[in-house]
């Protein structure tokens, strides 16, 4: 006999496999989907199956997503939710009235909005501060003595590079939690954990489902015993923000290709970034993946196998030109969101408005899985007629 190493399967084998999810009553091939609240019991009152009793928590779907994404993160534990806010609100709630939380600003606006009126409510000193400035936001760290330090890396829509590995330092040392938001980089482009984080937390609505059609949301921690996970964990059991079985088998589904998605959109975003950086009518582009970007450097040592499939780009002009850019796209659709097979472009200030810091002349563009040729002739034919 032979030995034969046993080799973990790399992610994209994992993710093929949904991680392993047969039917083990069936066979079948994909997970049944099980939309039973509650569980019976036999004649001696035990119940039929241990793992079991009511749906809030016994989800065979979430639990398969949970431990898949889990292996893809290298966490200890991971828990899934009903939305990506869900997700993040359930980190923010377990720090406590009085203490403080330091903040990345210009992040995704419903983390920003909600961590205000959230911190407002119940009385958290809440700092928000540009994280990539590491020495100023490692200092703020010090001098704010906060709870809980939370990032987005890559940020959206700004694609700002946050040091995580700089930051998880200081953070320590300050006696806080680090969490990072890596929606817009998936599992597959960046392990925040390996890097110092305690938590990572994803928007599951973005590229891990794909298809634009289910809310989503993961945690998963570095340590399976904190106080903070043990929050966590309870605040999903009995605060309920969870996913329903349909939910989670399409979930599931979606996440089976994103291996393959990710290929595709990180290639065409970076050809399309590098198009666009080269046009007359292009002020700036936002994409990590250029050498030109200040955080490049950084996101190469932090990042893997692509620098994801979101990016900003100024147009010349102010916010009439943008919107008559998005105005004459014909493919690519104009609609909020992002990760999703189809393209998509927005206009962030219209939603944000001034006080958010969104440049009136920014399109936030989501790349798909289209033929990049065609995203190309698309944004072209669009940016023409602009003043060069
Ligand atoms: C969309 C998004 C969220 C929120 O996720 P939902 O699933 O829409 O609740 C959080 N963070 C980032 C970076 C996002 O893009």
């Amino acid at each position: 006999m032979t030995d034969t190493p046993i080799t973990a399967p790399q992610p994209d084998t994992l993710l093929a496999h949904a991680g392993g999810g047969l039917d083990p009553s069936t066979g079948g091939v994909v997970p049944a989907i099980q939309p039973a609240t509650t569980f019976a019991r036999d004649a001696e009152y035990r119940l039929i199956s241990a793992s079991h009793l009511y749906a809030r928590d016994d989800n065979d779907l979430s639990r398969q997503i949970e431990n898949l994404v889990m292996r893809l993160e290298d966490a200890r534990d991971t828990r899934v939710f009903g939305s990506g806010m869900a997700a993040i609100a359930a980190i923010v709630r377990a720090v406590k009235p009085g203490d403080s939380i330091v903040v990345q600003s210009g992040i995704y606006w419903g983390t920003t909005a909600w961590m205000r009126a959230h911190c407002a409510h119940v009385g958290i000193a809440l700092v928000e501060a540009d994280a990539t400035e590491t020495e100023r936001f490692t200092e703020t760290i010090r001098e704010s003595g906060p709870a809980l330090v939370f990032l987005e890396v890559p940020s959206n829509p700004f694609l700002a590079i946050a040091d995580i590995r700089a930051i998880a330092e200081a953070t320590h040392a300050a006696g806080a939690v680090l969490a990072v938001d890596a929606t817009t980089a998936t599992p597959l482009l960046m392990k925040p954990l390996a890097l110092g984080a305690d938590l990572v937390c994803h928007s599951g609505t973005k590229a891990l489902n794909g298809h634009s059609d289910v809310l989503a949301g993961l945690v998963s921690t570095a340590d399976a015993d904190s106080d903070m996970w043990r929050f966590i964990r309870a605040e999903r059991h009995d605060a309920g923000a969870v996913l329903s079985p349909f939910d989670g088998y399409l979930l599931q589904r979606g996440m089976r290709t994103l291996a393959l998605r990710m290929e595709r959109m990180c290639t065409s975003a970076q050809k399309i970034a590098e198009h666009l950086d080269a046009h007359p009518a292009v002020e700036k582009v936002l994409y990590p993946g250029l050498a030109s970007h200040p955080g490049h450097g950084l996101a190469k040592a932090q990042m893997n196998g692509g620098f994801g499939y979101l990016m900003s780009f100024l147009v010349k002009g102010d916010a009439p030109e943008a919107l008559a850019v998005i105005g004459r796209l014909n493919l690519i659709l104009r609609a909020t969101s992002l990760g999703g097979v189809e393209s998509l472009a927005e206009h962030r200030h219209s939603l944000e408005g001034d006080s958010s810091g969104v440049p009136r002349n920014l399109i936030r563009l989501s790349v798909g899985i289209e033929a990049p040729e065609d995203l190309l002739a698309d944004l072209d034919a669009a940016l023409s007629g602009l003043p060069a």
